[in-house]
């Protein structure tokens, strides 16, 4: 019921209704609506900027979720990078060396070509996803090409089961944990001396009377004591091959006995020119002294390989 408003008319002394005429009423209402109308629209536009709806929620977090999936994939990528580099190099450093194979060349081909990745184009992470596709090519064309050289290198062992038991594949000594490699092959710090020269084998440091093993199946060449040696033995493994095993405190194996891989042939020590407890052991190719970090493969993983290639490369003084 609407109210009966009164005015009051100062000629009359006296209160008077208002008269409503039907402009006043369709003004007032026309006003009441704007009003109500401009009040909507500017709860309109703060709800949609500030508060999002389901929707835009669900899209947010699923754009979230893409975006950790694409840092999930570029990592896993990166790794298998690594780990295809890894065994690249192991493949040319070892198993080519060992077989004498000519090492396989990786051609990348057009993995990098722009016309492929167009379809990827006009997106906020197309950067980032062009990135990671070509990524995934060159791995594709790396890990093709690893696995044409490694059945290769399969078919040349097949036929050399005897060269494999023979040359050096194995530590001198038990080196569980790879505490024990001390100095590598290669320009080091002279112990006694204290000159830059070459180190032409790798240093295990162990407790004296540590046993140490011939690293491959072979014949003992020499088991003496002379030079800077000290105690030292050689043992011929066929095929060009030889290794060395020096500073020893007693020699076990004689000359012109056949070893097994594995089998003790004397105790470390620190005879010849050495400043403390440990063996000198070298791979010998030929006339070369070649570095024998190659020649652990039979009793080390992929890690420990890299874990133990990490100490020995570091410089340094050897023990000589
Ligand atoms: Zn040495």
């Amino acid at each position: 019921m609407a109210k009966i408003k009164y005015f009051y008319n100062p000629n009359k002394l006296d209160f008077e209704k208002v008269g409503t005429n039907i402009w006043s009423i369709v003004l007032r209402v026309f006003g009441f609506l704007s009003a109500s109308a401009v009040a909507g629209g500017i709860m309109v536009f703060v709800a949609y900027s500030f508060i999002d709806s389901p929707k835009e929620k669900a899209l947010k977090r699923e754009n979230e979720q893409y975006k950790v999936q694409i840092r999930y994939l570029n990592k896993k990528i990166n790794d298998l990078g690594r780990a295809i580099a890894e065994l690249k190099d192991r493949d040319a450093n070892i198993y080519r060396a060992i077989f004498e194979a000519e090492p396989i060349e990786i051609k990348l081909g057009k993995a990098g070509s722009a016309d492929k990745y167009r379809s990827l184009e006009g997106f906020d992470n197309t950067e980032e996803l062009i990135a990671l596709n070509k990524k995934v090519d060159e791995l594709t064309i790396q890990v093709s090409a690893q696995s044409k050289s490694f059945d290769e290198l399969s078919k040349l062992a097949k036929n050399k089961t005897e060269f494999l038991a023979s040359i050096p594949a194995i530590q001198p000594i038990s080196n569980k944990d790879l505490t024990r490699v001390a100095s590598g092959y290669g320009y080091r710090i002279h112990p006694i001396f204290k000159t830059h020269k070459f180190h032409s084998g790798i240093d295990f440091t162990a407790p004296q009377g540590t046993p140490i093993y011939a690293t491959g199946n072979g014949t003992v060449s020499l088991a003496e004591n002379g030079n800077g040696y000290g105690n030292h033995v050689i043992v011929y493994h066929g095929f060009g091959y030889s290794s060395l095993y020096a500073h020893m405190s007693r020699i076990k194996a004689r000359p012109g006995q056949k070893v097994k891989r594995g089998e003790l042939i004397g105790y470390v020590g620190s005879t010849g020119t050495s400043t403390a407890p440990h063996v000198h052991y070298e791979v010998i190719k030929g006339s070369n002294k070649i570095n024998p970090i190659n020649y652990f493969f039979n009793d080390l993983t992929e890690e420990e390989y890299q874990a133990i290639r990490d100490i020995a490369s570091r410089e340094g003084q050897s023990f000589d």
